[in-house]
């Protein structure tokens, strides 16, 4: 028997990565986070010089970076040409750039077809020896992964992520690290990145069989044991 495929999507604020990294530590999975794919393409291009403007470069980049993704729930990190870039990629300045790579069409295929790999590597062995990997992203539920054992789109009232992000410390908000960021800052960034990125891919309302969890008045706790539980119940 293969491991166990959980995909989570949802928009940005919604607790998606602490959820996903949480249920991937309880059940020994190992943990995707493909938002890291295109913030790490981002970061690529910002060294190169590459345009985002110039499509068929950024595909380039796609093919070409020198990228590592250590998929431990526990420290999940990212190297860009041997550099661990994890920091680097929760910047503003790749926040703010990041929907210039995915409104990119073939430059999500490429990356898609790299996430493919990877769930299709951590089902046999990788990192997680073959238990599975929990993937967490905009579009796992409904193209990367759409045959995945648990199929979850978390959601939650926009003035709660604007607020999870706040407390996270606000890094959507036009303000660099350990500067303070005011809440409409913040939420301008949330809503204007959900804004760009819903041109390319439905991340609220769920698909057929992809099961919707309101997290507004979840705590992590509460919605981590959601998904765990539907993951013990996928495979009886
Ligand atoms: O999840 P995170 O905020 O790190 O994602 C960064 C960006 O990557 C998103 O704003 C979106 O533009 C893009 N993304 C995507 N499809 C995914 C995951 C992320 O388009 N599956």
């Amino acid at each position: 028997m293969t491991g166990l495929v959980i995909a989570i999507d949802g928009p940005s604020g919604v607790g998606k990565s602490t959820v996903s990294r949480e249920v991937a530590r309880r059940l020994g999975l190992s943990y995707l986070d493909t938002g890291a794919t295109y913030r790490v393409t981002a970061l690529a291009c910002m060294r190169e010089g590459v345009s985002f403007a110039e499509e068929a470069d950024v595909v380039a980049m796609v093919e070409t970076m020198n990228v590592e993704l250590v998929l431990d729930p526990v420290n999940p990190f990212v190297l860009l040409d041997g550099e661990e870039v994890s920091m680097l990629l929760r910047s503003e300045a790749v926040t703010s750039a990041v929907s210039a790579v995915s409104t990119n069409l073939e430059a999500r295929a490429a990356l898609g077809r790299w996430q493919r790999e990877v769930i299709a590597r951590e089902v046999e062995g990788g990192f997680s020896e073959g238990r599975g990997v929990v993937a967490e992203g905009r579009d796992i539920t409904t193209v990367i992964a759409p045959d995945a054992d648990v199929r979850v789109l978390m959601t939650a009232h926009p003035e709660v992520r604007v607020a999870r992000r706040a407390a996270e410390g606000g890094h959507e908000s036009g303000h660099e690290a350990g500067v303070h960021a005011s809440i409409a800052q913040i939420r301008a960034g949330v809503l204007g990145r959900d804004a760009k990125d819903s041109t390319v891919v439905n991340f609220t309302t769920a698909a057929d069989g992809v099961i919707t969890l309101d997290t507004t008045d979840l705590t992590i706790d509460e919605a981590v044991g959601a998904i765990v539980d539907l993951a013990r119940g996928a495979r009886p």
